[in-house]
């Protein structure tokens, strides 16, 4: 399993940064996780129109989804250049919530005419590009938000989205070969009521009771230092995900 980190601004953009786009790899498919504004173009560095065979959105905060918009308009206006229909997966009711946006952003239908739209359950395994997928509900102020936690069956990489402080993430990133986990703030109390985000060391101590091998920091704002010793994200990063460690260990 391989991950190319596509963008890794927290919710504002870094400098030379797009916003929340992950691709996991595997067995020569893509599934593309999160499509925050300005992930598009960088796919469109790797190929003239993204071929991923899936994408799955953690939730709906623009910095998540944004690039599905702009990806619409490419797909009606480069028509024939490329027809692929991407699975688009969205939590229950998301469908419902694109096409309202969809009403007054263009039409109602502009993300069905583009995507295979799916809905996934709470806590229930789906499959994209060839991966299973579950999707497990994380604390995010007030909004409905998943985490993903993703396997091919040898490997397994947990993906937190946007997280204020839960044991779950923990049951998310449970063993797994690489842990990417978000840490947008300085300090737990820079967070708002209901917690939304993670501070640094509360990302660090997710990963130490989830048992997961690797941690990648990720969502973490230029202006903040990353501790040392920690892997964090940049745009364009690419790792190999080897399994390092029986899921039953
Ligand atoms: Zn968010």
């Amino acid at each position: 399993m391989r991950l190319v980190v596509i963008g890794s601004s927290p919710a504002w953009p870094n400098a030379r940064s797009a916003h929340s786009g992950y691709v996991v790899e595997s067995d020569g498919r893509r599934l593309l996780l999160d499509c925050g504004p300005g992930v598009l173009g960088r796919l469109r560095e790797r190929e003239a129109w993204p071929t991923v065979e899936a994408i799955a959105i953690t939730h709906f905060h623009l910095d998540h989804w944004g690039d599905l918009v702009p990806w619409v308009w490419g797909s009606f206006y480069r028509r024939g250049q490329g027809d692929e229909r991407p699975e688009l997966w969205v939590y229950r009711g998301g469908r419902a919530f694109l096409e309202e946006l969809g009403a007054r952003l263009g039409f109602p239908d502009m993300f069905e005419r583009t995507f295979d739209v799916a809905e996934y359950d709470a806590e229930t395994p789906f499959r994209a590009a060839g991966l299973e997928v579950l999707p497990v509900r994380l604390p995010h102020y007030r909004l409905e938000t998943y985490g993903f936690r993703v396997t091919n069956g040898t490997t397994t990489l947990a993906y937190t989205g946007d997280t204020g402080p839960s044991e779950r993430i923990a049951e998310l990133a449970r063993d797994a070969d690489l842990f990417v986990c978000e840490a947008t703030l300085e300090t737990g109390e820079a967070d708002g009521e209901p917690r939304g985000h993670l501070s640094a060391d509360e990302a660090l101590e997710a990963h130490a009771a989830s048992g997961a091998h690797s941690l990648l920091l990720t969502h973490r704002p230029s202006e903040l230092p990353a501790p040392e010793g920690v892997m964090l994200a940049y745009d364009g990063m690419e790792l190999d995900i080897v399994p390092n460690r029986l899921a039953t260990g």
